[in-house]
């Protein structure tokens, strides 16, 4: 299977997408292809990615988090049913609307495979790098009190709304930080809070909130300059 091109892989992918999983353990629980019952299915991920050429992520498709919803009713694949205006998850790609439980599920699956292929996030091992390592925070104030906390073991991860930041050193400050699908910058939030103070950083991370990284032009994982 080394030489497949790029629209096999897209087949591929599309029976990868229905097969059926552990979802406590991500383990498959049924075999694909040359993988066997319970291969934990980022691995799977892992490997489209090291073969397929284009951006990774055009396979599962960019999801983006929708905090005012869409103009019309929609109805989520679970069959929750999301109102005008509720807010959601859309992936553009298959036209599919997501409700906030389905659709943060699936953003985690995106931040998890950008852990797994991140050098230092894949290599945490106390505790190791799974969905329990993600902390949702519900306010501005509450995370910047977690980063001036510190001391947070690698792979420690902060969500806030649509962003998510992943503690790339054990006790260090190093965050890879993600806006929906896309991994964009690292960021030294004790740093940023030491040398501008709070009130910087609370505007620091709203300007985030606002970033357009649809705008950006490359398609895959690289670190931009930071927006400071
Ligand atoms: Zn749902």
């Amino acid at each position: 299977m080394s030489k497949l091109d790029d629209r096999q892989l897209e087949q591929l992918w599309k029976l990868f997408s229905k097969v059926s999983f552990d979802k406590n353990d991500e383990g498959l629980t049924e075999r694909f292809l040359i993988w066997m019952e319970t291969t934990n299915r980022f691995a799977i991920w892992l490997w489209f990615a090291e073969r397929y050429s284009g951006a990774f992520i055009d396979l599962p498709g960019k999801l983006v988090w929708q905090e005012k919803g869409r103009k019309s009713e929609q109805n989520c694949e679970c069959g929750h049913h999301i109102a005008a205006g509720e807010s959601c998850y859309f992936n553009q790609k298959y036209g599919k609307v997501l409700c906030e439980n389905c659709g943060k599920r699936g953003m985690t699956d995106i931040w998890l495979f950008e852990g797994y292929r991140n050098p230092w996030i894949r290599t945490a091992e106390d505790p190791l790098f799974t969905r329990e390592s993600f902390l949702e925070v519900g306010s501005v104030d509450e995370l910047i009190a977690k980063f001036r906390h510190g001391n947070w073991s690698l792979g420690n991860a902060f969500v806030y709304k649509n962003l998510c930041f992943i503690q790339q050193v054990n006790g260090g400050d190093e965050y890879l930080t993600l806006k929906d699908w896309c991994a964009f910058d690292s960021i030294s939030f004790e740093s940023v809070l030491r040398h501008h103070g709070e009130s910087y950083t609370r505007q620091y991370i709203n300007k985030l909130l606002r970033y357009k990284i649809e705008e950006r032009n490359s398609p895959e994982y690289t670190i931009v300059e930071a927006l400071i």
